[in-house]
């Protein structure tokens, strides 16, 4: 009996022993594991980090990459030649010319403009406020501007004016005019353009009438007045002359005596240059981007 309880004991100590060591064996296992997973996870954080440097290596490439497309991209202004034309002169001019190159029709230089309903103030002298305004705009801008006259005495012929535009091979001509009508309630600013009848205008046609409507909407959406649209004229001078774009906007109706009073007043003439000034920007920012 004394010798089975021994045995017994013996049995129970082994038994003992087997599942502590065991139980050490696995807890080994375990905490190999764990150490690989721990490694693990240091490892995945590693690649992560590296993985953000990346990305931020990369997006500071794209940044530097829009940075020079973005320059590539904006047009710039400088070296761009806009001529402007202010319309008539304090005298009419009654020699004729050729009404376009190698045409027998002769038209007069200048008839003389409109004169205010109200105001009886004289077109040449609107035309001239707004372009002198205009130009310091555009200055402004970094444009480069002429003029074809700066004085109201300086009675031009329409060839002559034409032969400016072409002289400064200029990106754009603006003639500025202002209307008159027989009715006085006819309001609202019109541009009118070179109609395709010879080379030059044949050459020019389609720049001229995207810089027309440009500068037109964005005129009358800015001042707020009646759109009357773009006309295509093949019966003017200076467009049949010109070899370079070419445009004639009529910024109202002197004939009509709102406008004739709004065409005279100070504010209206800065907001007139600046929707001017504004169509040309963008018409010719966006002509260079074609
Ligand atoms: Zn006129």
């Amino acid at each position: 009996m004394k010798k089975k309880l021994g045995f017994a004991a013996g049995l129970i100590v082994v038994i003992l022993i087997s599942i502590f060591a065991f139980q050490l064996h696995s807890s080994a296992i375990k905490s190999k594991k764990e150490a690989a997973a721990v490694e693990k996870k240091v490892d995945t954080k590693q690649t992560k980090v590296s993985t953000n440097n990346k990305t931020n290596v990369n997006k500071n490439d794209e940044k530097a990459k829009n940075a020079t497309s973005d320059v590539n991209n904006t047009p710039s202004v400088k070296q761009k030649v806009i001529v402007v034309d202010p319309g008539h002169a304090n005298k009419s001019n009654l020699e004729k010319e050729p009404i376009s190159p190698g045409s027998a029709e002769m038209k007069i230089k200048d008839g003389g403009g409109a004169e205010g309903v109200v105001t009886k103030t004289p077109e040449y002298s609107v035309n001239m406020k707004v372009s002198m305004k205009l130009k310091a705009l555009l200055e402004k801008e970094g444009y480069i501007v002429k003029m074809t006259k700066t004085e109201d005495s300086q009675s031009l012929g329409n060839v002559e004016r034409a032969e400016i535009g072409n002289k400064e091979n200029a990106d754009l001509v603006i003639r500025i005019h202002a209307d008159s009508s027989d009715s006085s309630s006819a309001n609202g600013a019109s541009m009118l353009v070179p109609e395709p009848i010879n080379e030059n205008t044949k050459s020019i046609n389609e720049k001229s009438m995207y810089y027309g409507k440009t500068v037109l909407n964005t005129l009358v959406s800015e001042v707020g007045m009646n759109n009357r649209g773009v006309v295509q004229r093949n019966d003017m001078t200076g467009f049949n002359w010109s070899k370079v774009p070419v445009i004639l906007i009529e910024m109202g109706f002197l004939s009509n005596p709102q406008e004739d009073q709004l065409l005279c007043s100070d504010d209206y003439e800065n907001k007139l240059a600046q929707g001017l000034a504004h169509g040309i920007d963008a018409a010719v920012k966006a002509s260079s981007k074609k």
